[in-house]
């Protein structure tokens, strides 16, 4: 019998890793216990827009090498649409203001410098105290490392590390926080274009996953939600799926790429993050005028993201606990009555729809960031995966592929 590796969840880490173990030629069952791929990361039909949506807006930068790369190995790269240059429009809510962050293409930061490029009402001196983040220890929350108030923190660095940690950025950690800022603004504008699944995630990042996956004949099998593994000593004897189980044998592998919270019901003694935030989106079917970006950044208002599709504006609240409560129509609301004013449009609310996902990302607490594990299990063939585990970045789409790559490539070693 050729060695078989199941991979538990078809979210985008099990995807990389299957994408990943595929190409190397590895016999590879995926096994999702809901009927469809993406997790997090997905589309649907919605009934009350009437049209295929995301469960969130999805944000992509063009320094996240990993996502890139799975885009281009299942061969949706061009499906990610962004701006030559990285450029990012804002409008102050409270003081309605607009301007365009415009980042320079090379990794000298010479925009900081141009009063045309840089946020207004801030100075060039101002932006070096980011820098401080780059060398903040493990332990330290944002808070404690940079000043968390004043214009350049209000109108750069509270959006970016709100929408980056998914967590209030001053309770943050200043490491995540640090990691983040390495791999895109100093690596200067060519590592910040931003890059939007136009089109939907679900015909950018995981439909052309799961046909890659089908023309290499792996198995993603859906509906079939592991319940239990049996342990045992140092190995996985066999997984129970409740209707039917599969007894491991050989050098059959597992890469586990579920939820923390899953992990820790399925496999005792891995801690795991255990503290979750939310995040809220509302989606509005209405045609964008024109003059309205395809990516806001809104300050000083609920909406902090406004993102303008074919027929359809969305917004994202990162960090939305509080939001959890609102009665939608009042949420939708109070949203769209401040989508209406930024976009110039009238204050009839069309179709709508609101998506919480409570448990959207684990906390990016320092403490919280210290409970995530390693890929490597007391079982020697056991591989974690997923976008919590500690690949040094938040819990974002970059973080859940360099899982999915890393787990595969400790079991195609293996
Ligand atoms: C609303 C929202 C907006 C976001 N915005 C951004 C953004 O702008 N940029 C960004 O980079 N990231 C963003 N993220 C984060 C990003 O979506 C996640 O980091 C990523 O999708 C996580 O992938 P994953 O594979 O690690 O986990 P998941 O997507 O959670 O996948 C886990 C999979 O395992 C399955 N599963 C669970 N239990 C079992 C079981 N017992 N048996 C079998 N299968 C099981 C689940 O059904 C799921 O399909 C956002 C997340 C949300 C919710």
């Amino acid at each position: 019998m050729p060695r078989i590796v199941h991979i538990i969840g078809a979210g985008l880490a099990g995807l990389a890793a299957a994408v990943e173990l595929t190409t190397r030629g590895q016999t590879v069952v995926v096994h999702e216990a809901t009927n469809s791929a993406g997790g997090r990361c997905r589309s649907y039909y919605d009934n009350s827009v009437g049209m295929t949506i995301d469960n969130g807006n999805h944000l992509l930068l063009s320094g996240n090498r990993a996502a890139l790369a799975y885009a281009r190995t299942i061969g949706a790269a061009d499906r990610l649409i962004g701006p030559p240059h990285a450029e990012f429009a804002f409008f102050d809510f409270a003081a309605r203001e607009k301007w365009t962050l415009r980042f320079n293409d090379g990794r000298v930061p010479w925009w900081i410098f141009d009063p045309r490029r840089r946020v207004p009402g801030t100075h060039a001196l101002d932006y070096f105290s980011i820098a401080r983040l780059l060398w903040a220890p493990r332990d330290h929350a944002v808070g404690e490392v940079i000043r968390f108030s004043g214009t350049l923190y209000e109108r750069l660095l509270r959006p970016l590390l709100l929408a980056a940690l998914n967590i209030d950025p001053a309770a943050g950690s200043a490491a995540l926080a640090g990691a983040v800022i390495r791999e895109t603004i100093a690596m200067g504008g060519r590592a910040c274009r931003p890059l939007i699944a136009r089109n939907g995630l679900g015909s950018t990042l995981i439909d052309p996953a799961l046909d890659f996956l089908d023309e290499r004949d792996a198995r993603v099998l859906f509906g079939h939600q592991l319940h239990g593994v049996r342990l045992e000593q140092d190995r996985i004897a066999a997984l129970d799926f409740g209707k039917d189980s599969i007894n491991l044998t050989g050098d059959d592998a597992v890469i586990l790429a579920v939820p923390p919270y899953v992990t820790a019901s399925l496999v005792p003694g891995i801690e795991t993050p255990s503290e979750f935030r939310a995040i809220v989106n509302a989606h509005f079917r209405v045609d964008p005028p024109n003059q309205l970006p395809p990516m806001l950044g809104v300050i000083n208002a609920t909406t902090e993201w406004v993102f303008a599709f074919p027929g359809r504006i969305s917004v994202t609240i990162s960090a939305g606990d509080r939001l959890i409560d609102t009665p939608r129509d009042a949420l939708a609301q109070s949203i769209w009555r401040e989508v209406a004013a930024i976009a110039g449009l009238g204050s009839d609310m069309p179709r709508w729809q609101i998506v919480r996902e409570r448990r959207a990302t684990f906390a990016a607490t320092p403490e919280q960031d210290a409970r995530r594990p390693g890929p490597r299990t007391r079982y020697r063939n056991l591989v974690l995966a997923g976008d919590w585990t500690n690949t040094g970045l938040p819990a974002t789409i970059e973080s859940a592929i360099r899982s999915g790559h890393r787990a595969a490539q400790i079991v195609g070693q293996s």
